[in-house]
């Protein structure tokens, strides 16, 4: 195998375990990592003893010179792009009443403008070689909404807009384009539940868990792989939310 991908938000969470799932299959990995340069080397680390291998690369992806100078790397060192996962992300919890302008554009530059940006960037290679497999990690709560989470909320139907129009645009060049869309995942970005929330979400869902970031790794591995699968928006929640 000699494909070619970029994770962003690859430091901690779901981005790491999709870095190191594809690395493991043998995909070349450019892992972007922003504040967490030590998980970021830690995952490099831990992949290495087993022999497999991640490229580390720092980018604030909410900014546009940044995903350019990731994605211009990637091009420099391998060549070509064949699948980009936009997995960076951040969520706040707040009434609408109590959201500043900056939390505004810092969610939607870092959710929604990171998407749409790094699309941008790989698109003109992805369809000079007629090939490309995009995937935006989107939310449940871009689908049926959450409360006090509304600009996380619309970011994530934003990217699912994203994924629906693009998929259309980009189609005819090969390239594919689909939204994961997880249910409660355990990261970092629910370390505030507590266990009763925990237990109760577990309540609700038919298969009596919450999921695991490799529940994540193992959907877009089989992305990549699929053939016939464009503008979708999957969601891996285990029954929690079933349209
Ligand atoms: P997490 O554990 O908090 O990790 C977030 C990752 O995003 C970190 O690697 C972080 O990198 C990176 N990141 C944040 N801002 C960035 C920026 N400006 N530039 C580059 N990287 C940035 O969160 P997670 O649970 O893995 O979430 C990953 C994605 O899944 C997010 O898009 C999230 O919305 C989505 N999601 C999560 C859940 C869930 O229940 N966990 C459910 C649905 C959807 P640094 O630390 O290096 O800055």
């Amino acid at each position: 195998m000699n494909k070619v991908a970029i994770v962003t938000g690859a430091s901690r969470g779901i981005g790491r375990e999709i870095a190191k799932e594809l690395a493991i299959s043998g995909i070349k990995v450019v892992a972007n990592y922003n504040k967490s340069e030590d998980q970021a080397i830690k995952l490099k680390e831990e992949l290495k003893k087993d022999n497999f291998f991640v490229d580390l690369f720092k980018a604030d992806v909410s900014k546009q010179e940044e995903c350019k100078n990731l994605v211009n790397y990637t091009l420099e060192r391998y060549k070509k792009i064949d699948i980009l996962i936009n997995n960076a992300g951040i969520d706040k919890y707040k009434l609408i009443t109590e959201v500043t302008q900056e939390e505004w554009n810092e969610m939607i530059n870092t959710n929604l403008y990171s998407a749409f940006c790094m699309c941008q960037q790989v698109l003109p290679n992805m369809i000079h070689n007629k090939n490309g497999c995009i995937i935006n990690i989107s939310s449940v709560w871009g689908m049926i909404g959450a409360s006090q989470e509304v600009v996380y909320s619309i970011t994530k139907a934003g990217m699912d807009g994203l994924t629906k129009s693009l998929a259309k645009e980009v189609g005819p060049s090969n390239i594919r384009v689909n939204s994961i869309a997880p249910g409660l995942i355990d990261t970092d970005m629910n370390k505030e539940l507590s266990e009763t929330d925990i237990n109760k979400l577990k309540e609700e869902t038919p298969l009596e868990r919450i999921g695991k970031a490799e529940d994540i790794a193992k959907c877009v591995n089989w992305l990549i792989n699929d053939n016939f699968t464009t503008g979708q928006i999957i969601s891996i929640n285990g029954g929690w939310v079933i349209t």
